[in-house]
């Protein structure tokens, strides 16, 4: 989508931004449910925006914590993306609360992966190993089928808590880098070929391509506008990412969170303006950012 201002600054919405399927779903759930019974509660943000937690809580739904969430009871109560650990569905069950289930199905996959792959070597004490973030909803999701023994590695540097004496199963949170996740698969090699250990190393490729393939895309979005408008949530591990590559990719890029952070025009030697943003960014914000930048350079 294109918008002219009559400076003639163009600004472009890149058209891959937005919500990743696993997102729609969720709230296309959401919003089913609310247009029939005009409330709903949501075990923690719908998705990593505050703008569009909001426009959904005016509709009815409430966000609760997993303390709020243990105590409802008899209530509906839909599961994000993200995905939940076996215990959340164990509170569920035992409060009679009905679940909307909305775990993306890449992450469920997933999930079930890990949990195979637990109950087949739990006896020989493999370590699994999940690349992600710490205390990421996701990852406590998947820390969880393995009864919370999986180690989750964040960077390089973390593999020192592991055994390199025992075997070890790699697998990887949805929206990590491919790079990031290489790098570790190296330096797990080279620590095994350092320690001479005779031991069995598998690892699983599990990032999820909705994410992986916005990196090219966005490099290439990035480097081909005077400057770019990056939109997302503060919360958004997967916006702070895509941001680092636009910037890499164009110095002039600036991460906002909503239209009314734009407060001046552009200087007269930029002549286009780039709007992009994580898996997490409705497209309806995209569109006020775009529309703002050409207000504002009018
Ligand atoms: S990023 Fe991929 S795995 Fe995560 S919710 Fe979206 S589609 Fe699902």
């Amino acid at each position: 989508m294109r918008q002219k201002s009559e400076k003639r600054m163009e600004v472009e919405i890149d058209k891959d931004s937005g919500f990743c399927f696993g997102v729609v779903t969720a709230i296309e759930s959401a919003e089913k449910e609310l247009r029939q019974t005009g409330t709903l509660y949501c075990l923690g943000d719908i998705v990593h925006n505050s703008l569009e937690v909001e426009r959904l809580q005016r509709l009815g739904l409430q966000t609760v914590n997993h303390e709020g969430f243990s105590l409802l009871h008899g209530e509906k109560v839909l599961l994000r993306a993200h995905g939940e650990p076996p215990s959340t569905y164990a509170v569920a069950r035992e409060n009679n609360i009905s679940v909307i289930d909305a775990t993306c199905p890449v992450v469920l996959r997933l999930q079930r992966k890990i949990h195979k792959c637990y109950e087949e070597t739990r006896h020989n004490r493999t370590q699994l190993v999940i690349y992600g973030k710490r205390g990421h909803a996701e990852v406590n999701g998947l820390v969880g089928q393995t009864e919370g023994t999986a180690i989750v590695i964040e960077k390089p540097d973390d593999l020192d808590k592991l055994d390199f004496a025992r075997d070890i199963t790699l697998f990887s949170q949805t929206t990590k880098s491919l790079d990031g996740f290489r790098r570790i698969v190296e330096e797990i090699y080279r620590r095994i070929r350092e320690t001479n250990a005779a031991i069995q190393f598998d690892y699983f490729d599990t990032i999820c391509r909705q994410v992986a393939n916005r990196l090219p895309n966005i490099k290439a979005f990035a480097s081909r506008h005077d400057c770019i408008y990056f939109v997302a949530g503060e919360k958004s591990s997967n916006g702070r990412m895509l941001f680092e590559e636009c910037l890499k990719a164009n110095p002039r890029s600036v991460f906002i969170s909503e239209a009314k952070e734009i407060t001046e025009p552009l200087p007269p030697e930029v002549r286009n303006a780039g709007v992009c943003g994580a898996t997490s960014t409705p497209k309806w914000l995209m569109e006020e950012v775009a529309a703002r930048i050409c207000k504002m350079n009018n």
